[in-house]
């Protein structure tokens, strides 16, 4: 397994879990860039947003819901948070396994760099 994600969700890599069912799981960013820094990630494997088909419609719908639900655990449903999918190289995406980050705690400036 060479994906990272994977092998967290597996265990093999440890994660500083916030959050995890049967399809998804959230852990802290190990390089976070807010006071509040989630992944929320799919279990099964999905490389981009490109890979999505009309099944994933409830999945990624759950994303945001888990997102909206760990932002306001934090307090942070009042202030506002930013929720991003990145995708692909101009993006900026790094880990070829979908991932909505979650980020909170601080002014966050508008359009992103
Ligand atoms: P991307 O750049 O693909 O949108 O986001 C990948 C994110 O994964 C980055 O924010 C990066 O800090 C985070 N990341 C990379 N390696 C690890 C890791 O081993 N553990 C955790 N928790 N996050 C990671
Ligand atoms: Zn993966």
């Amino acid at each position: 397994m060479d994906c990272l994600f994977c092998r967290i969700i597996a265990g093999q890599i440890p994660g500083n879990f916030v959050h995890q069912d049967e399809t998804m799981v959230a852990i802290k960013d190990v390089n976070p860039q807010a006071p509040l820094h989630v992944l929320i990630i799919p279990r099964r494997h999905i490389a981009t947003l490109n890979d999505l088909s009309v099944e994933d419609d409830a999945l990624v719908g759950s994303l945001f819901r888990r997102a909206a639900a760990i932002a306001k655990e934090h307090g942070y449903d009042e202030r506002g948070y930013r929720t991003v999918f990145n995708t692909n190289g101009e993006a900026g995406q790094s880990v070829f396994h979908i991932h909505l980050h979650l980020l909170a705690g601080r002014g966050l400036e508008w359009p992103p760099g």
